[in-house]
């Protein structure tokens, strides 16, 4: 921010700013050439602050810029600190409206009545991240299924391909309600709606369904299509990522359904906020209640036994094809272990994929069957 200096623009007499060159000796007795800045507050000089004459709307547009930019809330929070003119300006529902999801990205251990305070008010502006984040949270973390879902399909209705897709997991899994809530053809609309704006879990859950006929009409070339589709999308962050150089140590190797390897992608703020959440929990999700095994998911269960698990090891389970996808090729193919049969913590037998569960999400051989050979 220059705006305090405002050194962008013509000079103006300020003589609030007096500049005195003096001379110095350093300690041998020589004489150096340091300046000195003697500086008097405006206020006391009684003299015009340059910002002061920056007129409203160049500083609500510096204000958008940064807002829509900032890597993280700190960002936009210190400089809403600083005076209360820009505080003022920068609560303008023009600027909250285009905050980023970085901006956005409450961290679980800071979250507090002010924090989801402010996440309503960019949701009030219009924010369709907010709208997202906000619901996401309310939905899972909080249980307040009815505003969390609302607040998502706010922001699904404004396209947010994020929002469409997660709405589109409750659908397949009857999230927030019995089993009996499940909507597969809904899941199979807004999947779609996700994987034609281009999201990548979803046209690999739009590919499945169409490969097995869940909640549409069975379309093996379509399916097949969407999932070749997911992987080129897979690729294309590759592409950069490798061109840069960036195999430093830090990176995840993803190995693609072609056999490149690709950087896992980024996991949305909001997925983030629910592992955190859940992590700093004694109990987790709740008694009975399971995560979702993909760590980039962050998705708990919201009665027992909603998601499905793998049926060969039967240790782990999830919310999505899409998370079950990745986790397998991330961590999974190297862990999983075939047993004949599991037994829960009820000491019940487990269905083995063909009871009430998305039967095409469960692994027959060990190979996941969503990868395309
Ligand atoms: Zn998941
Ligand atoms: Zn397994």
């Amino acid at each position: 921010m220059r705006t305090r200096r405002g050194i962008c623009y013509p000079k103006v007499e300020m003589g609030c700013e007096r500049l005195t060159v003096k001379r110095r000796r350093d300690f041998d007795g020589e004489p150096t050439n340091r300046r000195k800045i003697s500086k008097t507050a405006p206020e006391t000089a009684g003299d015009l602050d340059l910002f002061d004459e920056l007129p409203d709307d160049l500083v609500l547009c510096v204000l958008c810029k940064l807002s829509s930019t900032a890597s993280c809330p700190a960002d936009f929070i210190h400089v809403l600190i600083t005076c209360k003119r820009l505080k003022a300006l920068a609560l303008q529902s023009i600027v909250l409206s285009k905050a980023s999801k970085k901006m956005l990205a409450v961290k679980a251990k800071n979250w507090c009545e002010s924090a989801e305070r402010f996440l309503k008010l960019c949701s009030d502006c219009g924010n369709i991240e907010a709208l997202y984040t906000l619901g996401m949270i309310r939905f899972y973390c909080l249980r307040n299924r009815g505003t969390g879902a609302s607040l998502m399909a706010k922001a699904a209705i404004k396209s947010h391909a994020s929002a469409l897709y997660s709405l589109a997991v409750i659908q397949f899994n009857g999230s927030g309600g019995s089993k009996t809530d499940k909507n597969l053809q809904a899941g199979v609309a807004l999947c779609a709606r996700a994987a034609f704006l281009g999201h990548v879990d979803a046209l690999r859950e739009l590919g499945h369904c169409l490969q097995d006929g869940y909640g549409v009409r069975r379309n093996i070339s379509e399916g097949r299509r969407f999932l070749v589709q997911a992987n080129a999308r897979e690729l294309g962050p590759w592409l950069v990522w490798s061109a840069r150089a960036h195999h430093g140590p830090g990176a995840c190797p993803l190995l693609s359904d072609f056999g490149c390897d690709v950087p896992a992608p980024e996991a949305h703020p909001a997925n983030q906020f629910l592992s955190e959440w859940f992590a700093g929990r004694t109990c987790g999700p709740g008694p009975g209640f399971r995560m979702c095994s993909h760590a980039g998911c962050g998705r708990p269960e919201t009665r027992r036994h909603e998601f499905r698990r793998c049926s060969v090891c039967g240790s782990v389970i999830y919310c999505s094809r899409a998370c079950q996808a990745l986790d397998w090729k991330m961590r999974h193919k190297a862990q999983c272990a075939p047993l004949e049969r599991w037994i829960d913590e009820d000491g019940e037998h487990e269905l083995n994929g063909n009871g009430d569960i998305h039967g095409d999400v469960e692994v027959d051989d060990g190979d996941d069957p969503m990868i395309e050979s």
